[in-house]
């Protein structure tokens, strides 16, 4: 039996802000149900924002549950929280599949729900890297590996690990390994 949806509570500013902003912080202190598709989220679910007034507030799921709200399948609310630890592992998941892609982390935050500031700061406190940095070791990684196993042209080699710019592919590149892409390739090469 559906509660009737004018019944249950409305999101208070506090509330709403960090639904907007998918509040990873605000994540067990209470569940949003969207009355336009009785479908009930955690406050960080990356989902579409929906409008205001179709969004009710409950304490626990259970309560969302009893008000006929399904759990949604994208931040699943009925499973126990990821740990942080857990939570760092699924980020290094993304990072380590999509590195070639156009990965920002405003990308990231939605691809592993949570907000951006709230996971910088947790992942670097975890692994004492910035996701950024993270990244851009996968791909200076994976660049030397292309660079020393392939004939591969060296624009194409930024391509294929996600710098499509070659100009900043070599910068970047001679920054963090001392050597440009090419005179790290020479190596291979001679003898
Ligand atoms: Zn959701």
């Amino acid at each position: 039996m559906v509660a009737s949806s004018n019944q249950l509570i409305r999101p208070t500013d506090q509330q709403w802000q960090a639904i907007v902003a998918n509040d990873r912080q605000a994540d067990d202190q209470f569940w949003y149900g969207v009355t336009s598709t009785l479908i009930f989220c955690r406050p960080s679910c990356a989902s579409r924002l929906p409008k205001r007034e179709h969004i009710r507030i409950f304490a626990d799921p259970n309560a969302a549950l009893a008000a006929g709200f399904r759990p949604c399948k994208r931040c699943r609310p009925t499973a126990e929280l990821v740990s942080n630890q857990t939570w760092v592992l699924e980020i290094d998941q993304v990072l380590q599949h999509h590195y070639a892609e156009k990965l920002d982390l405003n990308e990231l935050a939605k691809q592993v729900h949570g907000s951006e500031s709230y996971l910088r700061h947790v992942y670097q406190q975890l692994t004492g890297q910035t996701p950024q940095q993270k990244l851009t070791q996968i791909r200076l990684e994976r660049a030397q590996l292309l660079l020393a196993t392939t004939n591969s042209t060296i624009a194409s080699i930024g391509r294929q690990v996600g710098w499509a710019n070659p100009a900043y592919f070599i910068k970047i590149f001679r920054q963090q390994i001392g050597l440009t892409p090419r005179q790290y390739r020479q190596q291979f090469l001679s003898v």
